[in-house]
């Protein structure tokens, strides 16, 4: 059943349904209008297109492209002025009209941990200490914290989310998991990566 505000956008016709509308294929299909405005003669300097896959996951396609555009930049001469990226926009609130432009970019953490615990059978729980504990006090101490927030010009960077969690077991068995790992989407805006002062705890407890 559709929420009752999607019911209404669907009915409306203003506005389009399907898998990838919005991020990304708006945005592509503003880039490439531009791009036929400026081959019409109606920009003044040089515009490059570059598109590419798995922004969400691994970012191959970017990673890819940066010595590509290094080249590019060398062959012809260029100076890359200014890099416009035409991701989706998001409400600030249910409901929100506004329609925003961004500015600057937003730093990316992934702060990972990798805990080691003492391994122990199941019928002896008080002779180890099970790494699933450590990864899950971790997450309870991070999740959604936002005294990790960062504040900058009346922006204000998500919480922590985690993004990855697990214990490192290859199959079941009776004994306790003795290795885990977890990872933290953890955003800045003036912090420095070098100093994430915020993580700085000790979650090893042996
Ligand atoms: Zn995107």
């Amino acid at each position: 059943m559709l929420p009752e505000r999607v019911r209404t956008d669907a009915e409306s016709g203003d506005w389009l349904f399907g898998r990838g509308t919005m991020d990304m294929k708006a945005g592509l299909t503003v880039q490439l209008s531009m791009l036929e405005r400026a081959m019409n003669g109606h920009f003044d300097g040089n515009v490059l297109l570059i598109t590419v896959p798995d922004e969400e996951v691994n970012s191959r396609g970017m990673i890819e492209a940066v010595p590509a555009l290094k080249e590019i930049k060398h062959k012809y001469h260029l100076t890359y002025t200014a890099c416009l990226n035409s991701e989706p926009i998001f409400e600030k609130f249910p409901g929100d009209q506004r329609q925003y432009v961004y500015t600057g970019s937003i730093g990316k953490v992934l702060a990972g941990f990798f805990c080691k615990g003492i391994e122990t059978h199941v019928g002896e729980p008080f002779s180890g200490l099970n790494a699933n504990l450590m990864v899950s006090e971790i997450n309870r101490l991070l999740e959604l914290n936002v005294n990790y927030c960062e504040m900058a010009d009346g922006e204000v960077t998500p919480p922590p989310v985690n993004l990855m969690q697990k214990d490192l077991k290859e199959a079941y068995s009776v004994q306790t998991p003795h290795t885990a790992v977890t990872l933290f989407n953890v955003l800045t805006m003036q912090r420095s990566a070098r100093k994430p002062a915020i993580l700085f705890f000790s979650c090893c407890h042996i």
